[in-house]
């Protein structure tokens, strides 16, 4: 995961590692080498410049340069910071309400469909629940096969009504089907598009304000780079959304979307996907994730 960009920032540091005397000029070259490595990897310019000015303001405030290891401890603000710029703590999804009611959106091909059965999988096998699946996919018929496959495999039972055309009314079906049943949670799959539409948008805050959920989840692939961001944004404007899941981290991604996301929409990361089995899902921690970044 984001191996290039791990080898841009150890190749930044590198000066300042096997350097005993550090010096000012040594510093703004690292943090400039530090920036560089960022926008390659696809961060965007405004989060780029505000990450490396508030390093150089930290490295100042504690003094980096008469530091007994000057060079480990820019690294550690650059970490610290880092994990901070990402979202700082991880976390959870939030399961209040019987039954809980999770709504997932995002584009067409993000992953939405695969990342609710693994989150339903993820909250029956680790948190004891019982989930319901539910297809509001009104365009797809394929997409409403699709969560019945995801549901068969892992065990969990899926609601859905192909001869409604409502989102909202199913939606609502299947709580009141969820209330029935002994469901304590459910996760409702909706409709995405290739790109952003109005009809789309309109339509998913009409099934957010019928369902009012605990928890709206904005899915985006991670590959996507600042794309990802700027739909993030989009999303956010109508849906105010609580988190975002970044799928398809497994792939050649360069990691601008899980570094700037949280800082442009400001709305934390919670979980990601890490391939397309259902046991690939991971909670999302960002201090874990910026070790792992500077390596
Ligand atoms: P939706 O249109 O948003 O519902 O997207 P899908 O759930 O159908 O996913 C689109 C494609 O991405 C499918 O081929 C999935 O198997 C694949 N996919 C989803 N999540 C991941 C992931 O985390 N890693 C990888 N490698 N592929 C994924």
């Amino acid at each position: 995961m984001f191996d290039n960009l791990t080898d841009k920032f150890d190749r930044a540091f590198k000066v300042l590692k096997g350097q005993g005397q550090i010096t000012e000029v040594n510093v703004a070259e690292t943090l400039k080498e530090v920036r560089r490595a960022l926008l390659d990897a696809d961060v965007n310019f405004k989060t780029a410049k505000d990450f490396t000015n508030q390093i150089k303001e930290k490295a100042l405030g504690r003094d980096v340069l008469t530091a007994v290891k000057p060079g480990q401890l820019l690294v550690k603000i650059v970490q610290e910071e880092l994990a901070e710029l990402m979202g700082g703590e991880q976390e959870d999804v939030d399961l209040k309400g019987n039954p809980a009611i999770i709504l997932m959106s995002g584009l067409q091909g993000s992953g939405k469909t695969t990342f609710s059965g693994k989150l339903a999988n993820y909250l029956k096998t680790k948190k004891g629940k019982k989930p319901l699946l539910v297809a509001c996919d009104i365009y797809r018929p394929a997409a409403i096969d699709q969560l019945h496959v995801v549901g068969d495999q892992i065990g969990v039972e899926v609601f859905s009504n192909r001869d409604e055309k409502d989102p909202v009314k199913i939606s609502q079906a299947a709580i009141q089907y969820a209330r029935s049943n002994g469901h304590n949670v459910v996760i409702v799959d909706t409709a995405g598009r290739l790109a952003i539409d109005e009809q789309m948008m309109n339509e998913i805050t009409a099934v957010k304000r019928a369902i009012n959920p605990s928890e709206t989840l904005f899915v985006v692939d991670a590959m996507t780079g600042q794309d990802a961001v700027n739909t993030a944004k989009a999303f956010n404007e109508r849906l105010n959304f609580d988190g975002v899941v970044l799928t398809k981290l497994d792939g050649d991604t360069r990691g601008g979307a899980a570094i700037s996301i949280k800082s442009v929409v400001n709305k934390p990361i919670k979980f990601i996907g890490t391939g397309e089995k259902m046991e690939a899902i991971d909670l999302f921690y960002p201090k874990r994730m910026a070790d792992r970044i500077l390596g």
